[in-house]
Order: C-alpha cells, then sequence, then structure tokens
C-alpha cells in the first residue's frame, strides 16, 4: 500500500515537472492545458480501473481478476494473493469439516445436531437407522415432531442433561436407546443415543436370575424355620447340649430369610422405573411412627427425639418413602451403643425439604462413605451381622431415593457419629 501511494506520488510530480517544462519551453496556457488534459486522462484511467474493480466485484472469481495498469497492477496482484490464501484456507476448512462429517457418519452412535429452537440441522445414518429420521425430509423440523415420547420430551425441556434417557426406539420397540442432550457453541444442542438392548437385556436376566433364586429359596428356608421352631418349642425333650445349636439355626434361618426379603424388594424396586403408588403424604402421622418403630428397636437404651420444623407435606410412595426412612432411623439404632442420642429432623430448605436422622454412634470412616450404598458393602460385617443387618438397606435407600429424584448425603466421623440427610426437591414438596 505505501508503494501505491509512492508510485502515484512520483507520477504526479514527474507531470507536473514536464508540465513545467513545457511552460518554460512553450508558454504557461499551452502547459496549463497539458497538465489538466493529462490529470483528466489519469482521473479517466482510475474510473475505468474502478469500473472494472466493480465488475468483478459483483462476479467475483479468482480467474477473473483483471491484470490492470500502473498502481492498478499492484492493486489487483494483492487481490489475487489474498483471494488465493483464502480460498485455499476455505478448501482446507471444507475438507476438514467433510472428514468430520465421514467420521462422525461412521459412529456406531446416533449424532443429531440440533439449533436453539431444538431444529435438526444434521444427522448421520445411526440416526435414520435407530431414531427413523429421514434424510432431506426431517432437516428443519423440530426434534420433538419426530420423537414424540412424553419422557424426551420431558427431557428436552429440561435443561437439565446430567443423566442420560432411557427410551424404547420409535422404529424398533425392541430397541432400548440411551439418550444423552449435550450443549455446545452458544445454544446448539448434541443429542447423541446409543444401542442399549444387548445391556438392558443382561440386566433384566441378572434381575430375573436374583428374583427367581429369591423366590425359589423362600419357600424351603420357610419349611426348615417351621420346623426349627417346632423343634425348639419342645422344651424338655431336647437336650440341654444341643439347644444352643438349634438357637443358632434359628437366628441363621431368619437372616437368611432377611436377606431374601431384601433381595427381592430390591428386585422389584430395580424392575419399576417410575413410581406406582403415587399420592400425598402427609408427614406428621409417617414421621411419628418412625419415631415408635425407632422406640422399639431400641429397648430404651437411647435418647430418640423428633424436630419436626414444618408442615411441608411429600408427593410419592408412602410403603416406600417409610421403609428408606425407616431404614435410616434402624440404622442409626443399630450402630449407636447404649445411652446415645439420636435426633430425628423434618426441614424445609429453601424449596426443597429434607429429612434427617443424627446419631451419636460409631460414626463411618471417609474412605467408606462413597461406597455405602453398593450391595452388601459393609463397614465392619460382624456389627452389621450381629445388629440383624443384611448390607442391602442403603441399596434400598438408593433405588427408592432415585424413583423420587430425591438424594442422600452422608456426614460422619468415626467414633462420633454420623447425619443420613434424604433431600427432596421441590417437585416432590405438596404446599402447606
Ligand atoms: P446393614 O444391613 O449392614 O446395616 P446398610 O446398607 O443399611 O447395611 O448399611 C451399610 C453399612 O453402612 C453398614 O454395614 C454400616 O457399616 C454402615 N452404616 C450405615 N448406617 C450407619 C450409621 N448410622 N452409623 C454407622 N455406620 C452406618
Amino acid at each position: 500500500m505505501q508503494d501505491i501511494r509512492w508510485k502515484a506520488f512520483w507520477l504526479l510530480v514527474s507531470w507536473s515537472f514536464c508540465c513545467l517544462i513545457v511552460g518554460w519551453v512553450t508558454n504557461a496556457e499551452i502547459a496549463g492545458l497539458v497538465y489538466f488534459g493529462g490529470l483528466l486522462a489519469y482521473l479517466a484511467g482510475h474510473i475505468y480501473w474502478i469500473h472494472r474493480l466493480y465488475q468483478w466485484a459483483s462476479k467475483p472469481g479468482l480467474n477473473f481478476i483483471p491484470n490492470g495498469k500502473g498502481v492498478w497492477e499492484d492493486i489487483f496482484a494483492n487481490l489475487y494473493h489474498e483471494m488465493r490464501r483464502h480460498s485455499r484456507s476455505q478448501s482446507q476448512l471444507s475438507s476438514t469439516l467433510e472428514r468430520l462429517r465421514h467420521a462422525t457418519s461412521a459412529l456406531p452412535d446416533c449424532v443429531v445436531v440440533l439449533n436453539h429452537r431444538n431444529e435438526i440441522e444434521w444427522f448421520n445414518e445411526p440416526a435414520v437407522q435407530r431414531l427413523g429420521l429421514k434424510r432431506h425430509h426431517d432437516e428443519n423440523q423440530p426434534i420433538y415432531y419426530l420423537l414424540r415420547q412424553a419422557e424426551f420430551v420431558d427431557y428436552l425441556h429440561s435443561e437439565n442433561y446430567s443423566e442420560p434417557l432411557k427410551l424404547k426406539s420409535p422404529r424398533n420397540p425392541e430397541m432400548t436407546l440411551e439418550l444423552q442432550i449435550i450443549p455446545f457453541a452458544s445454544k446448539q444442542r448434541l443429542l447423541i443415543c446409543r444401542d442399549i438392548s444387548a445391556i438392558e437385556k443382561t440386566d433384566i436376566m441378572r434381575r430375573d436370575f436374583i428374583a427367581n433364586v429369591s423366590h425359589e429359596l423362600r419357600t424351603p428356608l420357610t419349611v426348615i424355620g417351621g420346623f426349627l421352631e417346632t423343634i425348639s418349642d419342645m422344651q424338655g425333650e431336647i437336650s440341654e447340649d444341643i439347644q444352643p445349636y438349634f438357637d443358632m439355626m434359628q437366628a441363621q434361618t431368619t437372616r437368611m430369610r432377611r436377606i431374601i426379603e431384601d433381595l427381592l424388594t430390591l428386585s422389584r424396586l430395580e424392575s419399576n422405573a417410575t413410581l406406582k403408588d403415587e399420592m400425598d403424604i402427609t408427614m406428621q402421622p409417617l414421621l411419628h411412627q418412625l419415631l415408635k418403630d425407632a422406640n422399639a428397636l431400641s429397648q430404651g437404651q437411647h435418647t430418640i427425639a423428633l424436630h419436626v420444623d414444618t408442615e411441608t407435606n411429600l408427593r410419592g410412595s408412602y410403603n416406600e418413602l417409610f421403609s428408606a426412612m425407616s431404614n435410616l432411623t434402624s440404622n442409626a439404632v443399630r450402630y449407636t451403643p447404649p445411652q446415645g442420642k439420636i435426633d430425628i429432623f423434618w426441614q424445609r430448605q429453601g424449596d426443597e425439604v429434607v429429612f434427617s436422622v443424627q446419631d451419636t454412634g460409631i460414626g463411618i470412616e471417609a474412605q467408606h462413605l462413597p461406597r455405602l450404598t453398593e450391595r452388601f458393602y459393609r463397614v465392619d460385617s460382624g456389627r452389621s451381622r450381629d445388629t440383624g443387618g443384611t448390607g442391602l438397606g442403603l441399596s434400598i435407600v438408593k433405588h427408592i431415593l432415585h424413583h423420587h429424584q430425591a438424594g442422600l448425603q452422608v456426614e460422619s466421623e468415626s467414633g462420633k457419629g454420623s447425619r443420613f440427610s434424604i433431600v427432596f426437591p421441590a417437585s416432590r414438596v405438596l404446599a402447606a
């Protein structure tokens, strides 16, 4: 640009100088005429090249850039180089984009790109097969016109995509899909879905197997338990040496029966993804029943208090919630030595409501906390067994809370006590 300016400047200076010489040789009028004539020709030349530039700009193309003359030669040469650079980076970009599209198309998972209005911008081949999307027909259509299942529409509008959603394929009801929405760029979303039919099948087989085994064991155990009871009732007929063995057999049979009942409860909870017996629950009687049961279990060995700080009630399954809450209170009694203190709280926390049980018991070391809700995970298996535990209580609690979209929080310190809290979301809270 600097060069072009100097070129134009020196041209004008040289022309002015030439005209001065002409004026000196002839006269000032002729020199003036020659000077302005030259300027006019110079201007006409510029107008001509501006016109050529305008013509080119209305239909730009790398091969149609004029060659130009004088300063315009440099201008068009610069333009040509810029255009070449631009077209090279554009072709690089489109080949990268093409490669990306090929890679996404080769993915076994469905990928659908949605815009801020949830309209389909692009999708790969698996989305055609699994979600039933039609190429050249469904682009620009809102995704909820094509995937109409209520769970999906709720999930899409929930704006909470931390957990994936399980859904039956609209094309094949035998196929189970796992969908997840990932927001990207400013307001765009990526809908990813994968076929989890095989995992789902294995899961159902595992669940059915546990349920069937538990069910099959129930009958022989009831028979053995019945006979043991009959024999231990025959006082005087059994020698005192054998009596302790009968007691032990009875205790173990009761324990096995409890494990089987808990396993059956777990598989029932697992196979029902949603709540069946949802109702409005008045919390006061439920909380007082919990207190009564905890006192019965403690047999006066602990100080148990109930603190009801809110009139708030809940929407959910009475049986499931009672079972989850009584699991926490019975754990507090079982893991708190005699003379300990147990407090049961029912409190409001903003839009949420919290049920918590605090004890002054043995507590739990921090490294065990993340694993407490695993099946059969016990910190101290001896103590768990001695107090009639099955190792499945908190696992049952976790499933029940999942049904109610609630969360479990555990704070504990070894030797000092624990606080187990259930946090219910605003959607479960009933207006007072
Ligand atoms: P269990 O039937 O063994 O009590 P749970 O699933 O109810 O099984 O609890 C898992 C483990 O968590 C227990 O074995 C125990 O070690 C620990 N635990 C649960 N509640 C408490 C508590 N209030 N205080 C101390 N430890 C607890």
